[in-house]
């Protein structure tokens, strides 16, 4: 049943655009989702499609999985009882290549790597940066985490997705460092927010406050590329309804990963966690959830109005 056929699951805001640049490299794919729209969309593209992941299993001998986070994982993989039967682990032909560039739990990916092997088959994590665009563009740069023959084997699929694919060590290596990148990014978003506010409210000019802050040694991610104040930079989802970005909600997850892993390696988080907590505000409430993760710039504003 093996065919040159590569299968993906998880056809999202990211997985979309990545499945969309593995067919303009004349892959055939195979696709599933829950998502009954976003399957029709990549069928249109000339796709085929299964009705569980277990057909991809069946089908095809490499596998791309990108997909929110790690039960997601867990249960297109069929490493939970309920999911057992359709999973991909179950039907996994032996010289399996499975590719995983959901953001999950190290632990998750190390836990289904044992599973795949079992098989006789072979699991990379492989997560990514660079958001949606990047996905777009297959601009991606990919974290790669699996032994050396298994990295040389997935970079010919990864590299048709993105720009840079780095072997970070093994299973468990690129989610180590993928979290580390983000509990950064998300603790840097909200100090450059608090920032801003403040220096806004005491009547400084944005644009004039960032750009001394850009040749200062303040200056981060968040404020020369991504500043969350509307309008400093145009055409980046803060200024743009803070729509189309990283959503706030994923950012909490990104947090409670580092949560996870430093509870794990008993290394101490103290801004992680706090970072943590500020973003879980965000995501319970409905409407900062899916907006971009720069929305904590209109959170801290808001709350300071409240008090005036
Ligand atoms: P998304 O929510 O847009 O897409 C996830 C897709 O998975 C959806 O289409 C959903 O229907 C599908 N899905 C969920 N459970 C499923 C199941 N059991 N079987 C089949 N399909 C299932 O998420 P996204 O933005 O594409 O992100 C995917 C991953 O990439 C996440 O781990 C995220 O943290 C990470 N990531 C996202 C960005 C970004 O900017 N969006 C950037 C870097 C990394």
């Amino acid at each position: 049943m093996a065919s040159n056929l590569v299968g993906f699951v998880g056809l999202g805001n990211m997985g979309a655009h990545m499945a969309r640049n593995l067919i303009k490299n004349g892959v055939k794919l195979m696709v599933f989702d829950l998502d009954a729209k976003r399957v029709a969309e990549l069928k249109s593209d000339g796709a085929e499609v299964a009705q569980h992941p277990a057909d991809v299993a069946v089908a095809s001998k490499t596998i791309v999985t990108m997909l929110p986070s790690s039960p997601h994982v867990r249960s297109v993989y069929g490493t939970t009882s309920e999911t057992v039967d359709n999973g991909l682990v179950a039907h996994m032909q032996p010289g399996t290549l499975c590719m995983d560039s959901s953001t999950i739990d190290r632990s998750a990916s190390i836990e289904v790597a044992g599973a795949v092997a079992l098989k006789k088959s072979a699991y990379v994590d492989a997560p990514v940066s660079g958001g949606v665009v990047g996905a777009e563009n297959a601009t991606l740069t990919f974290m790669v985490g699996g032994d050396k023959a298994s990295f040389d084997r997935a970079t010919q699929y990864l590299s048709m997705m993105g720009k840079n694919t780095v072997h970070c060590g093994n299973v468990g290596c690129g989610q180590a460092a993928k979290i580390v990148n983000n509990m950064m990014l998300g603790i840097q978003m909200i100090g450059t927010a608090e920032g801003m506010n403040l220096g806004i409210k005491m009547g400084l000019d944005p644009k004039l406050l960032a750009s001394i802050i850009n040749t200062s040694s303040g200056r981060c991610w968040s404020s020369d590329t991504y500043n969350p104040v509307p309008g400093v930079i145009e055409d980046i989802p803060p200024s743009k309804g803070y729509t189309g970005g990283f959503g706030s909600a994923l950012m909490c997850k990104d947090l409670g990963l580092a949560q996870n892993a430093s509870t794990e390696v008993q290394a101490p988080i103290l801004l992680g966690s706090l970072a943590h907590q500020v973003y879980r505000i965000l995501a319970n409430d409905p409407k900062y959830a899916n907006l971009d993760f720069g929305i904590i710039y209109q959170f801290l504003k808001n709350q300071a109005e409240k008090k005036q």
